[in-house]
């Protein structure tokens, strides 16, 4: 909850058309962890809880590794306590070491043994552990690695809106589009890609969240009691620019967001894509998003007309 307000519990309650049961719960509360796993009869945990900004991780390295790494110890603890080995982990792509970058996209087999920045250490050392725990304790693991996840649920009642003034690319973007912000920072113009700026795949949260849903029916043809450690990687296979992605929503809008060029951020990569094929092949899972249309949807939310 750092980061949002609890006001969203009530719109997803509208979609939902019930209130789901909600704790705001600290992992590193132990005892309010075990009352929960006491009170329920869990199949499964999807652990999306993290910091998650690279840039920010080199300034607050220990706070990301004891957010990240020591607090989700306490879940899979208490996991294991009581019999819940199905879990679902939000892995990112920060953890490939991207040297062995190609035009294919990375695979799920290449290189994680050198990330560029906390952040990325942290996702890569909670897989290992999961790995252990798929070994050595019979967890059931899909670990999915994505990359930049945008906009908003199509309900138009949930939306990427962080309190603090965003970090990531399209929520400011937003921000200047809406006018709450004068002009966008573009870090970095001397990379070595077609126009000099870092290019990442955006993928629509509404297509992660499919293939979330999808976990549960491949969980199934494992059956019960067989460990598993599972990476799929889940991305749109259409990588663009910082310049493309600001194009995209001015031509959206017909209208210019202004930028200016600035220093490379630290901890960025000039370009990291991956190969979504195996979540293809095996989840039978595809994005159908497009970005034109995660633009408007966004655009809608943030009160803009396109
Ligand atoms: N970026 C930028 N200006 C911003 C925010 C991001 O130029 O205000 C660039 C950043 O350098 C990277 C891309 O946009 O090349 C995606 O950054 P973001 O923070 O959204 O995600 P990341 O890839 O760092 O997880």
């Amino acid at each position: 909850m750092s980061n949002t307000e609890i006001s969203v519990l009530e719109n997803i309650t509208q979609i939902l058309g019930y209130r789901p049961d909600f704790f705001g719960c600290d992992l590193r509360d132990m005892k309010q962890l075990e009352e929960i796993f006491e009170k329920y009869d869990f199949d499964g945990v999807v652990h999306f809880a993290g910091l998650k900004s690279p840039r920010e991780s080199c300034d607050r390295a220990n706070e990301y590794f004891d957010n990240n790494i020591t607090w989700s110890l306490k879940l899979f603890a208490c996991m294991e306590k009581y019999g819940v080995m199905k879990i679902i982990f939000s892995s990112s792509a920060a953890i490939y070491s991207t040297q062995g970058m190609h035009k294919k996209g990375l695979d799920e087999n290449a290189d994680i043994w050198n990330t560029n920045h906390p952040y990325g250490s942290t996702k890569l050392i909670l897989e290992n552990i999961l790995w252990d725990l798929a070994k050595f304790s019979w967890f059931q693991v899909i670990s999915f690695r994505y990359f930049n996840p945008i906009w908003a649920h199509t309900s138009w009642l949930l939306w990427e809106n962080p309190v603090w003034i965003p970090n990531n690319l399209f929520p400011y973007i937003m921000k200047v589009a809406s006018g709450d912000l004068d002009y966008i920072s573009v870090f970095g113009n001397d990379y070595n890609t077609h126009d000099g700026t870092g290019i990442r795949d955006y993928i629509d949260v509404n297509d992660l969240v499919r293939g979330h849903i999808l976990w549960y029916e491949y969980f199934d043809t494992i059956g019960q009691n067989v460990a598993c450690f599972e990476v799929f990687n889940l991305w749109t296979w259409l990588w663009i620019s910082v310049i493309e992605a600001i194009t995209s929503v001015s031509n959206v809008l017909w209208k210019d967001i202004s930028y200016v060029f600035e220093d490379r951020r630290l901890g960025d990569l000039a370009e990291v894509y991956c190969n979504p094929m195996r979540a293809k092949n095996i989840l039978w899972w595809t994005s159908k998003v497009t970005l034109d249309e995660s633009i408007k949807n966004t655009l809608y939310y943030h009160k803009i007309s396109a």
